[in-house]
């Protein structure tokens, strides 16, 4: 499949519907209401089939939004919006799709789909990396279960009424939360815990609100965690980053939400009381920046003096394209956005449909970087956020005949680490650092004795 069509390169208006209505109501699709998606009457029986299959195995919501004015759907199955957010056959393998179509064909005991879905699931690496495991800090002792903290800088915290999103990324690395058990609790002392290890942890100057999406929040719980950081016990506390693909999937968040005006009057007091207040969009494709609300929604949230940079996986069927980057970092620069991150996709979930590998992403990123101005050229990668740290790939080269990986830690479990190069033997099939080896007849990586000692105290300390 090929996204280089000049037809789809080139930005078309003509599917901007109706932008006069001020207020937009959210409303959503999942699994169960995908007949009622008014667009997918198109496709054929067989089509609409593949997609419940699909959908059975891995997480699937999507809102009006999303399809009225992010999809062409002139353009499906190509189109990268549709690829965005909406099950193809190929995630799952040949095998596992025939299993649960053919259970579908035969039974809609629920009990019974529920029960091959999770073996399925299982196939699928649903948590990479021990990232859980390995970064979980304790607080007198005591498990702190939403916070992770691997960098020394920087605190991520996972709060319980953001661990969803407005629409699912068929890709997300994060899949395995959104299925099974839904109802995260929500525990009333969950931001009292964060305050308290913000508190005692004064080497951490960045707070990284994460989810899912914490912009699906109301804003009053978004203050109940971030207004007590303006107190001096937290002046360490220098940068507030939140993530979101809010902008994206639901810019009406920062337009005519009910509580959007008191979420940007909190941004613009975070401000103006001296935090650093960075939005780290999720933005996978142009396209997702083109509708005037995407553009309204940045221009208010920079008007409240917060920055916004942005981050996305490179992805087979959605944006390996260098041609789709540079035009997604040239608006970006124009709207007044920061390309921050050009991350490798994780292994896990539909990997085998979306992975690129190593050397090519390099290539694209390479391509697209040629193509833009300096300003634009501020986006790191490509990255692999893998066990012992944030890993770049900074090229393919030759040192005495062996073709090599040139490499970099941008973050390092040891903060020593950051900045080394090292080297890999050459492999064009790679996706991930873990099948790489150490170039030059090496037998391992510098790190990697420190690492696995690292591993084997974090299992001790979880046993
Ligand atoms: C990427 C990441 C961060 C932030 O790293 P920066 O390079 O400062 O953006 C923090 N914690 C974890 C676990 C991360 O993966
Ligand atoms: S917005 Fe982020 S967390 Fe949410 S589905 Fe997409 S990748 Fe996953």
């Amino acid at each position: 499949m090929t996204r280089s069509s000049s037809a789809e390169r080139k930005i078309d208006v003509s599917w901007v519907t109706d932008t006069e209505s001020a207020t937009r109501r959210f409303q959503v699709f999942t699994e169960r209401q995908l007949e009622q998606i008014p667009q997918l009457e198109k496709l054929s029986d067989e089509q609409r089939f593949t997609m419940r299959v699909v959908a059975n195995v891995l997480p699937f919501r999507v809102n009006r939004y999303v399809i009225d004015e992010l999809i062409d759907w002139d353009n499906i199955p190509d189109d990268p919006m549709f690829q965005l957010t909406f099950p193809q056959k190929e995630m799952l393998s040949p095998e596992q799709y025939e299993r649960m179509a053919d259970l579908l064909r035969r039974s809609d005991d629920k009990a019974e789909i529920r029960e091959l879905a999770n073996e399925i699931r299982q196939e699928l690496n649903p948590h990479p990396a021990g990232q859980r495991e390995m970064n979980v800090p304790l607080l007198d002792s005591e498990r702190l279960d939403g916070i992770q903290h691997k960098y020394r800088e920087t605190v991520l915290f996972f709060p319980s009424q953001g661990q969803t999103c407005h629409a699912y990324c068929t890709f997300c690395f994060r899949w395995a939360q959104f299925i099974g058990d839904k109802e995260l609790r929500f525990s009333a002392n969950e931001a009292s815990k964060l305050h308290r290890y913000l508190q005692t942890h004064t080497e951490v100057s960045d707070l990284l609100m994460t989810g899912g999406d914490p912009m699906v929040m109301k804003t009053k719980h978004l203050e109940g965690y971030l207004r007590p950081l303006l107190g001096p016990q937290f002046s360490h506390i220098h940068n507030i980053r939140i993530g979101t693909k809010a902008i994206s999937f639901w810019p009406y968040r920062f337009i005519s939400d009910p509580d959007a005006e008191g979420l940007l009057e909190l941004l613009r007091e975070l401000v103006a009381r001296g935090k650093q207040v960075a939005i780290m969009a999720h933005f996978n494709h142009w396209k997702e920046l083109s509708t005037p609300a995407a553009q309204e929604a940045i221009r208010r949230i920079r008007e409240t003096g917060a920055i916004i940079r942005s981050q996305s996986p490179l992805i087979a069927h959605i944006n390996d394209d260098a041609d789709v980057w540079a035009k997604m970092w040239r608006l970006q620069n124009n709207l007044g956005v920061y390309p921050y991150y050009m991350f490798v996709e994780r292994d896990t979930g539909a990997k085998r449909y979306f992975e690129v590998p190593l050397y090519r992403a390099w290539e694209i990123y390479r391509d697209a970087m040629k193509q833009v101005s300096g300003l634009a050229r501020t986006a790191r990668g490509p990255s692999m956020s893998a066990g012992p740290g944030k890993v770049e790939v900074q090229g393919v080269s030759e040192v005495n005949g062996e073709k090599v990986f040139v490499l970099r830690f941008i973050q390092g479990r040891d903060p020593e680490w950051v900045q080394r190069p090292f080297f890999a033997k050459y492999d064009p099939e790679a996706t991930w650092l873990h099948q790489l080896q150490p170039a030059f007849g090496e037998e391992k990586f510098f790190f990697q004795k420190q690492y696995e000692a690292m591993c084997e105290e974090a299992m001790r300390q979880t046993d």
